[in-house]
C-alpha cells in the first residue's frame, strides 16, 4: 500500500489497491479488500425521510425485484458504507453541508473471468475537501497519474449506449468514473444502477447540462447552484446508492463564483487532460486513432469521453485494447468519503417525478397480470 500526501494536506491520494490486488482469478471477484474496519459498514435501513423519498422514485422506476435484489447484494458485499442521504438543515446556507466519511469502493456486480484483461494498474482515492480540481485543460495543482498512467472518464448518461460502455469496460475488467446528467438519472435509473452495480464511481454533472457561466451572468448563482445541486439529487436518488462528491462543468466552462461554491461544498472539479472531442468525431477508428495520438503525445492522462455519444460505445474495445497495446494502465479513482445531497433539491427532484403513489415500489409483473393472450 502507498500512500503519497500530494500537497499541504489538502488532499491525500492513496494507494488503496497494487496491480496484484486487482489481478484477475477465474470465477473470483477483484476488488481490493477495505482498507481498514473502521471503513467498513453494513447498509443501513431506510429509516429516514429522504431515503424513503428516494425510494418513491428509485423503486418507481427500477426494473423489477431482481433489480433491487442485485443491488441489495452488491452493497451488502461491497461493504459499501450506505449513509442516510441526510440533508443540511434549511436554516443553514448549502455551503455548510458536509460529505459523508470514507466508503470503500463497491465490489462490481460481475466476475470478471477474461485473463488478459487489462485490469485496473491502481485505484486512488481523493479527498473532496476544499473542492480541489484536476484535469490540466485547467487545473494544475494536483497532477497525481503517473507516467503511462490513465483515468478513464464518461460524460453525460445514462443514455442507452451506457451499456455497451459498460460491456466494454467488464470485458477488461476496468473501472471508470462517470458524469451523469441528473435529467437522464431520471429517464434511465435502470442504466444507472447498472454503472453503479458494475463498481464505477459515479459523480454528476448538472441537472439539465446548462453552460454555467450563461447561467450565472444571465440568472445569477442561484440558479447556476440550483443546476448543480438538482443535478446532484437526481443522480443520487436514482442511483439509489451514495454517489461521489465529484463533479463535471458542462462543456468544461468553469465561472469563478461555482469553483468557490463547490469548494465549500467539498466536492472536487473534473477538467480534463485529454479531451476525446467524441461529440465531432464520428468514425470510431478515427476516434481511436485521435485518442491515441493524443495520449502518446501526453503521456498520461484524464481522458474524458461521453457514453452518451454512441461513436464511443462502438469504439471504446478498439480504444481500451491500443491503450493496452502502448503500455497504458488504468487508475480508478474513487472518493474518501459521498456526497451529501440537500433536501430542498432533493425535493425538487420528486417533484419532477409526476404523481408518485404507494405502489411505485412494486415491480410491474407483480401489478399487472397477462391473464389472456399472448
Ligand atoms: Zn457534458
Amino acid at each position: 500500500m502507498r500512500r503519497q500526501v500530494i500537497t499541504g494536506g489538502a488532499i491525500v491520494v492513496i494507494s488503496v489497491a497494487s496491480a496484484a490486488a486487482y489481478s484477475i482469478v477465474q470465477g473470483k471477484w477483484f476488488h481490493p479488500a477495505p482498507q481498514n474496519a473502521a471503513q467498513v459498514a453494513l447498509p443501513a435501513a431506510n429509516t429516514d425521510g429522504a431515503d424513503t423519498a428516494r425510494q418513491v422514485v428509485a423503486q418507481g422506476a427500477a426494473d423489477g425485484d431482481a433489480t433491487t435484489a442485485a443491488q441489495q447484494q452488491t452493497a451488502t458485499a461491497a461493504q459499501v458504507v450506505v449513509v442516510p442521504n441526510q440533508a443540511a438543515p434549511q436554516s443553514q446556507p448549502p455551503t455548510q453541508a458536509q460529505n459523508q466519511p470514507a466508503a470503500s469502493p463497491p465490489k462490481p456486480a460481475y466476475a470478471c473471468t477474461n485473463p488478459n484483461a487489462m485490469g485496473v494498474s491502481r485505484v486512488v482515492e481523493i479527498d473532496t475537501t476544499g473542492g480541489p480540481g484536476f484535469g490540466s485543460q485547467h487545473f494544475k495543482t494536483f497532477d497525481f497519474l503517473r507516467d503511462h498512467e490513465v483515468a478513464l472518464t464518461f460524460d453525460d448518461g445514462p443514455w442507452p449506449t451506457t451499456p455497451l460502455v459498460l460491456k466494454a469496460l467488464a470485458d477488461q475488467c476496468l473501472r471508470a468514473t462517470f458524469f451523469p446528467i441528473g435529467k437522464h438519472a431520471t429517464y434511465h435509473p435502470d442504466i444507472l444502477r447498472q454503472v453503479i452495480a458494475a463498481g464505477h464511481t459515479v459523480g454528476s454533472h448538472t441537472w439539465s447540462h446548462a453552460d454555467l457561466e450563461a447561467v450565472v451572468k444571465k440568472s445569477g448563482q442561484d440558479a447556476a447552484i440550483e443546476e448543480i445541486e438538482k443535478g446532484a439529487s437526481a443522480v443520487r436518488l436514482e442511483a439509489g446508492a451514495p454517489i461521489a462528491p465529484f463533479f463535471r462543468f458542462p462543456d468544461l466552462r468553469h465561472p469563478p463564483e461555482m469553483l468557490t461554491y463547490l469548494g465549500n461544498r467539498n466536492i472536487a472539479t473534473f477538467s480534463t487532460d485529454i479531451d476525446s472531442f467524441d461529440f465531432k468525431i464520428k468514425k470510431p477508428e478515427e476516434l481511436t486513432r485521435s485518442i491515441i495520438g493524443k495520449l502518446n503525445k501526453a503521456g498520461k492522462g484524464i481522458i474524458l469521453m461521453h457514453d452518451f455519444q454512441k461513436v464511443t460505445s462502438i469504439a471504446l474495445p478498439q480504444i481500451l485494447g491500443e491503450l493496452q497495446k502502448n503500455g497504458f494502465k488504468i487508475v480508478h479513482m474513487v472518493p474518501k468519503g459521498t456526497l451529501t445531497t440537500l433536501a430542498q433539491y432533493d425535493e425538487e427532484v420528486l417533484k419532477e417525478n409526476k404523481l408518485p403513489t404507494l405502489s411505485d415500489n412494486k415491480a410491474v409483473e407483480s401489478v399487472v397480470h397477462t391473464i389472456s393472450g399472448q
